[in-house]
């Protein structure tokens, strides 16, 4: 079984001792920042020169310095900025100031994994990366819960990596809900699948090709967006209160007997054979390296497929449905519909 480690087996003092410097200030570059400060942690920000994020770091109180700056003064640096441009950070303002014994932590295993990041020796290379999104992490830490965290160490130097680790996952909150101890191979790997294949990927997909299926066959667009995105939600809240068999618990026997039989229908063997395609993919490099090769060039495919998903009529639909459902709110105050991104 997994290992799992909650707040009573970490030392909040050791990440308490540390100067810790986290960079960028995005999504899960604002949730640590925050929590680590409030955990009372000295914490100070790195951020590009003219960067959009540094008036928001600022008016949390936050202190905000140069990206070289930050890592000089730290002895525990946490790279949060795109996994895209972390190496030309890494490069550029990180490498150059880091010292025998820091430590260098990552919130995805992703450039360690397929080697854009190679840090030197001497240097404890640690990951916390919380399974949530990053707006989630901080209401979470802020309602005194957390969100569950994957905890790794690639290089032990100091041979005290993995307790200062748990001490950064504790200060996050992390160890509230659990952290579940990993390599940066599994956590790589199985992110992207997930994320892939199944929870952005593989969801969005059925959504739109159930929406289509339906206003295609001459039903209401308002009526196929209740069915088939709207209700999720629901369905998803019964899946992780108490899994699959939960949500069979709670439809009717009509739709539970319409899983059973439709299910696999839809979701068959074929799909199967094209995840494992996915997963192929992500372990031999072949997906990193195109994603990675579009953003050097300027992200032409990925801009072209985010400007194609937004046209989508689901989106339409969506948009003017909501503002009649004054219960559904967006708590994100930087997310604006229909900007895509
Ligand atoms: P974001 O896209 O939200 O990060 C944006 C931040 O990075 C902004 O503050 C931005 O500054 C800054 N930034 C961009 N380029 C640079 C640069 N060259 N130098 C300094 N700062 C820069 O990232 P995420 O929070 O989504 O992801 C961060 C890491 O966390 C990734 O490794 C990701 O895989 C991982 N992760 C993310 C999750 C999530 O919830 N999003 C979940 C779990 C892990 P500016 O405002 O100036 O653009
Ligand atoms: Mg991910
Ligand atoms: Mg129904």
């Amino acid at each position: 079984a997994a290992q799992m480690y909650y707040d009573a087996d970490a030392d909040l003092s050791l990440i308490a001792g540390k100067a810790v410097a986290v960079i960028g200030y995005g999504s899960q570059g604002h949730a640590h920042a925050l929590s680590l400060r409030d955990s009372g942690v000295d914490v100070r920000v790195g951020l590009a020169e003219g960067s959009k994020s540094r008036a928001k770091a600022e008016a949390e109180g936050l202190r905000v310095v140069s990206v070289a700056e930050a890592v000089q003064e730290a002895n525990v640096v946490m790279l949060l900025t795109p996994d895209h441009v972390q190496r030309h950070v890494y490069t550029e303002s990180i490498e150059p100031h880091l010292a025998e014994g820091d430590a260098l932590f990552f919130g995805h295993g992703f450039n360690i994994r397929f080697g854009y990041i190679k840090p030197p020796a001497g240097v404890d290379v640690c990951m916390v990366a919380p399974k949530g999104p990053g707006h989630l992490v901080r209401r979470e830490y802020v309602d005194g819960r957390g969100v569950p965290v994957i905890v790794a160490v690639e290089t032990d130097a100091t041979g005290k990596a993995w307790d200062l680790a748990l001490s950064y996952a504790k200060a996050i909150g992390g160890l509230r809900a659990g952290g579940i101890k990993t390599t940066f191979t599994e956590e790589t790997e199985t992110d992207l699948f997930g994320e892939q294949a199944v929870l952005c990927g593989g969801m969005s997909q059925l959504v739109q090709y159930g929406f289509e299926t339906l206003t295609e066959a001459g039903y209401q667009p308002e009526v196929a967006y209740f069915e088939c995105l709207h209700e999720l939600k629901l369905i998803v809240d019964l899946m992780y209160e108490g899994g699959i068999a939960k949500q069979r618990w709670s439809v009717s026997d009509t739709a539970e007997y319409g899983d059973y039989v439709s299910g696999p229908r839809v979701i068959d063997e074929k799909v199967k054979e094209n995840m494992q395609a996915v997963l192929a993919d992500i372990k031999s490099g072949a997906f990193a390296e195109r994603f990675i090769n579009d953003q050097d060039a300027g992200a032409p495919e990925f801009k072209e497929l985010r400007a194609k998903g937004e046209t989508h009529p689901i989106e339409a639909t969506g948009r003017e449905l909501r503002k009649l459902m004054s219960w559904v709110k967006t708590t994100d105050s930087d997310y604006v519909e229909g900007s895509a991104g």
